[in-house]
């Protein structure tokens, strides 16, 4: 079978059923094989890899996912490519679910793909509009997926590996690593989105603190205000707590270090 990520392929596809992207899910096709295949080649994918993608599309990156992974189970929204999948990805391998990725039950089904698979990632070129919004319920629903190899915008991706603060990434640093891995040209998209794209791998080596990021949303919840003014609107004792942890009041939450966050809520 030919690659699905290629332009004339793309558009023959989409031709032929009839179909074309919609914004109001964060479609943009990936149309250059090379990319798609660099994504599996530096992460490791391996018969002994079961993968859970988020948005097949017409299916560019799942086809060649299931050339190289044990399983792929993949989360569609748009109904529409349901006679795609039946032409082009009709493998004992991949399976399609159609739905609402954010509503689905991904923790029972990672510890199923856990009895057959040695790693469980999740790879996908993600819909931008609900990028937070799914790598907070990897991490926050504790769904022992090992490693998450994903393409967001190239800002994001140049935010969420910086020095920048907010709870998502403590919790990311807290639990394992972030690691950008190569830029992905606007160009290589059908349609071409306005800016350029970024593949990044978050690596998670244990499950999440959900007291620490209680504590995190109160701390950063307005990020101008001092760690104690943010703090006191939940906790009475707050100064004393700050004080316990030997944390200047007058700091700003962005100023502190994990470890500090670590220690307000052991104290808390
Ligand atoms: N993987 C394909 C590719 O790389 O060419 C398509 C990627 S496109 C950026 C995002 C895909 O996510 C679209 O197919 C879209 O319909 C799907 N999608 C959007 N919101 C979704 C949701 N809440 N749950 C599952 N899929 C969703």
């Amino acid at each position: 079978m030919k690659d699905i990520a290629t332009s004339p392929t793309t558009k023959y596809i989409l031709d032929k059923y009839n179909l074309n992207a919609l914004k109001k899910y964060g479609q943009n096709f990936l149309i250059d094989a090379n990319v798609v295949n660099k994504i599996v080649n530096q992460t490791h994918i391996d018969k002994n890899t079961a993968v859970i993608e988020v948005g097949p599309g017409i299916g560019a990156l799942t086809q060649i996912l299931g050339r190289s992974a044990g399983k792929v189970i993949s989360f569609e929204i748009d109904e529409r490519f349901e006679p795609v999948y039946k032409e082009f990805l009709n493998e004992d391998n991949i399976e399609i679910i159609f739905g609402d990725f954010l509503k689905q039950d991904i923790k029972s089904i990672v510890e199923e793909l856990k009895d057959d698979y040695r790693r469980v990632y999740l790879v996908a070129n993600l819909p931008y509009y609900i990028t937070t919004a799914i790598i907070e319920k990897i991490i926050l629903d504790n769904c022992q997926i090992d490693e998450m190899i994903i393409m967001v915008q190239k800002e994001v991706a140049l935010k969420m590996t910086s020095d920048y603060k907010n709870p998502l990434l403590l919790m990311i640093e807290d639990i394992g690593k972030i690691e950008y891995l190569f830029t992905v040209n606007k160009s290589v998209f059908l349609p071409a989105p306005h800016v350029d794209s970024a593949i990044i791998k978050i690596r998670l080596d244990r499950g999440s603190d959900l007291k620490l990021y209680k504590v995190l949303n109160i701390c950063f919840k307005q990020r101008r205000k001092t760690i104690l003014n943010n703090l006191k609107q939940d906790y009475n004792n707050a100064n004393e707590i700050l004080i316990a942890c030997g944390i200047d009041i007058k700091k700003r939450s962005e100023e502190l270090s994990l470890s500090d966050f670590k220690h307000i809520t052991d104290i808390i």
